[in-house]
């Protein structure tokens, strides 16, 4: 891959040499080449839950050591400190080489250090960032189980008693809380005021007395998600991330960082798993010559193509409107839906092409998100990206209301 259309016109507009910017991608390819361990997946494969984090924290480090880990955290703090141009060049890359994703430290690489820079006093950036740098892993304590899509309707308590908080309360869905030494928390701390102004957004620290943890677990046999108890846990005033009563408006900006350069990654590598069911359609075709299974195969597998590019063009303007606004358009959840349903279609089809032996549920691959290798595994992990991060019914809603400009859902807060 040479200059991809989007990173050529951000270089453009943040005043970069297109140049500097290729020799960028020329020292990044280079790097993924040599670094990337081109057995991890076997070596993921059956692993128990402390290899897969040691084999985390390895990447990390050495992600760290190429100055790619974390690119939109300034160097100072040890980031990669890349303008976004570069971000999606190194997105570009690592996807392309097939790299391994951080999971395990991801909500602390982005969310949690995304949410320190715009919302943290100096000593908790100076206190937590580096930390977030060297491997501390993070959850994130949004959900409850009367409040997901409706996140407003959160019900744990932050009581204010002096100079501390006691919280009282339940989490729930909480990603890598097994592993996770900080959680960034919302809580209720003015139950009198309207839905979003009463809740504050906290920096709790998982090792507390009155903080229990317990893991959920899923189909695929890992236990990504926990549910967190919080039986009278004290907080000091300073773990507050932001001010208080106004952890709503700090959470919009957590939640926005799973829109960005990320998403462009997902894709990338959603078209090298296309690339892969290509190849599988190709090897079924000679025996299907001239059957109506054959066309179907055809026509799924040129669908498939046509709606990964157009996710694609539609990420390359998402970002167009980053690098010019710094937010992200009404793009963004028409790529959350289109993502999630395009991945299962292509994780379908290679599991019907794949046959009897594809349907087998073989050793979990640990860690590698949906893109194991394994048809039925990476399938049963698709439906989390139907809800995660604001479900498909909740985007088409926010498609409907925002791009269409449809009236509001009736009742809706
Ligand atoms: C992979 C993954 C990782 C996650 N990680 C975290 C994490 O680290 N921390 C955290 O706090 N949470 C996390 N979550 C939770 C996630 O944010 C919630 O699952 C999500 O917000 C949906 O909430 P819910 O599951 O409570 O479903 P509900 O809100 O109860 O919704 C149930 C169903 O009803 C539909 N629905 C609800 N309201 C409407 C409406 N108004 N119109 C139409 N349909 C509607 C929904 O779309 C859904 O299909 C994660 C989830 C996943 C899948």
């Amino acid at each position: 891959m040479t200059a991809s259309p989007v990173s050529l016109r951000l270089s453009a507009e943040g005043g970069e040499d297109p140049a500097e910017l290729e020799a960028w991608r020329t020292h990044v390819r280079a790097w993924v080449a040599e670094n990337v361990p081109a057995d991890w997946r076997a070596r993921m494969t059956g692993a128990g839950d402390e290899e897969y984090v040691a084999f985390q924290r390895w990447w990390m480090g050495r992600l760290r050591e190429g100055g790619y880990l974390a690119p939109h955290v300034p160097k100072r703090w040890g980031g990669g400190g890349c303008t976004l141009a570069q971000q999606v060049i190194l997105a570009e890359e690592l996807a392309h080489a097939g790299a391994p994703q951080l999971t395990v430290t991801s909500t602390a690489l982005y969310h949690a250090a995304s949410t320190l820079l715009a919302a943290g006093t100096d000593e908790q950036q100076a206190r937590h960032l580096p930390a977030i740098l060297a491997g501390e892993i993070w959850t994130q304590g949004f959900s409850e189980p009367g409040a997901g899509s409706d996140l407003a309707s959160l019900q744990t308590r932050a009581r204010r008693e002096g100079d501390r908080y006691v919280v009282n309360g339940q989490k729930i869905w909480s990603s890598y809380a097994t592993y996770a030494t900080h959680c960034l928390l919302l809580a209720r701390t003015d139950p009198d005021a309207p839905k979003r102004r009463g809740i504050t957004c906290f920096i709790l620290d998982m090792t507390l007395p009155g903080v229990q943890i317990v893991p959920i677990r899923q189909s695929t046999g890992e236990h990504e998600f926990c549910e967190i108890f919080l039986t009278d846990v004290e907080l000091g005033a300073d773990r507050i991330l932001g001010a208080e009563n106004d952890g709503w408006r700090v959470a919009q900006g957590t939640l926005s960082t799973e829109r960005s350069v990320f998403v462009l990654e997902q894709i990338e590598r959603l078209c090298v798993t296309r690339g892969r069911l290509t190849a599988d359609v190709a090897a079924q075709l000679p025996a299907l010559n001239g059957t109506p299974a054959e066309g179907r195969l055809r026509q799924s597998l040129a669908r498939l193509y046509a709606e990964t590019e157009v996710l694609r063009l539609i990420c390359y303007r998402m970002l167009d409107d980053l690098g010019r606004h710094g937010g992200a358009g009404p793009e963004s959840s028409v790529i959350k839906v289109m993502f999630a349903e395009t991945l299962k279609r292509v994780d379908e089809l290679g599991t019907t092409v794949g046959g009897l032996d594809a349907q087998r549920l073989r050793p979990h691959t640990q860690g590698v998100n949906w893109e194991s290798g394994d048809w039925m595994v990476d399938l049963l992990a698709t439906p989390a990206w139907t809800v995660g991060g604001g479900s498909s019914e909740i985007m088409r809603n926010v498609i409907a209301e925002r791009v269409l400009g449809l009236p509001r859902e009736p009742g809706a807060a």
